[in-house]
């Protein structure tokens, strides 16, 4: 399937209880695709509930929700992790 919507992703999000900005949006749409193809017996709901919960991350202090993304997450030899923006916390994504 192709041609979802931005309506499409917000009302995916609404429903998981996930505030989207554009941002959001435009890396769903831009990423759905290449997700669906890689799950072809998957719903495009669940497609794109996958995305959003990948590049969203609530920070586990203070809850500040963030798009992952490659100038906020810091890899090292134990893994991935997030600094959160607001209060400066580092904690695992994987
Ligand atoms: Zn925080």
């Amino acid at each position: 399937m192709n041609g979802i919507t931005n309506v499409d992703v917000i009302n995916v999000a609404n429903d998981i209880g996930i505030d989207v900005t554009d941002d959001h949006i435009s890396e769903v749409l831009r990423r759905f695709d290449s997700e669906a193809n890689n799950d072809p017996t998957a719903t495009w709901d669940l497609i794109v509930e996958n995305i959003l919960y990948s590049i969203i991350a609530n920070c586990l202090n203070c809850g500040h929700s963030q798009t992952l993304s490659e100038e906020n997450v810091k890899i090292d030899n134990l893994g991935r992790h997030l600094i959160c923006e607001q209060c400066e916390s580092s904690f695992d994504v994987d």
